[in-house]
């Protein structure tokens, strides 16, 4: 089956075809109905399985249809150029449902970043470093946030985020959905999941 058999709404399934996907790649056909019944998920898949947009889709099906004041989802990439991309897909895929996604991303001009915020994104991609330098500056809360995403968090570790990614989980409400997206997953993710991830869903291909 296509994307029209899993029980998507109108406004996403216009934004995946736009994109041109036809038919869900496997990691996408196992992770989004557990991620659509709010399920916490740890998904073991590399870059190339389709893996963004297994989190993206079925963030925009949860965020869609009701609105609140505030950040609604995180997605916390290790580097800019992995940040940027999925801005560049989430922007096709939800392009239908009325929510805004910005970046925040280390090197980019402080200025910029403040004025993409104050535009009351619902959805924001970042680095972690920067993400936590923002959040600081801005007093920004985060008791709105419902959906956060660790991708690539075994690299997000590699590269030393550790700490601020424990800051940055500190914040959240307890009632968010929590997904991590990884290709492996080194003992320090374990410890980092069973903290911040309540009976998650292990996902393999
Ligand atoms: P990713 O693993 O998220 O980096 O995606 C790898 C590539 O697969 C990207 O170019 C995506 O746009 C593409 N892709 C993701 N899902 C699908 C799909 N269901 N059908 C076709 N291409 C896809």
């Amino acid at each position: 089956g296509g994307f029209q058999s899993m029980g998507l709404s109108h406004a996403v399934l216009k934004g995946i075809l736009r994109r041109g996907y036809k038919v869900p790649t496997p990691i996408q056909r196992k992770t989004l109905p557990v991620i659509l019944e709010g399920k916490d998920v740890v998904a073991m898949a590399r870059t190339g399985s389709g893996k963004t947009a297994a989190f993206l889709v079925p963030m925009f099906e949860r965020l869609r249809g009701h609105s609140s004041q505030g950040v609604r989802a995180i997605i916390m990439a290790p580097t800019r150029e992995l940040a940027t991309q999925t801005l560049k897909f989430a922007k096709e895929i939800g392009k239908f449902t009325g929510l805004k996604a910005a970046v925040v991303l280390g090197g980019d001009r402080m200025d910029d970043q403040f004025a993409a915020l104050h535009d009351n994104p619902d959805i924001i991609i970042a680095t972690p470093g920067r993400f936590l330098h923002v959040l600081v500056e801005m007093e920004m809360k985060l008791k709105t946030v419902e959906y956060i995403v660790f991708d690539e968090a075994d690299r997000l570790f590699e590269m030393g985020f550790a700490d601020q990614l424990q800051e940055i989980i500190t914040r959240l409400p307890d009632s968010r959905q929590t997904l991590l997206f990884s290709a492996t997953l080194p003992r320090s993710l374990v410890e980092f999941a069973r903290a911040g991830l309540t009976d998650p869903v292990l996902i393999r291909l």
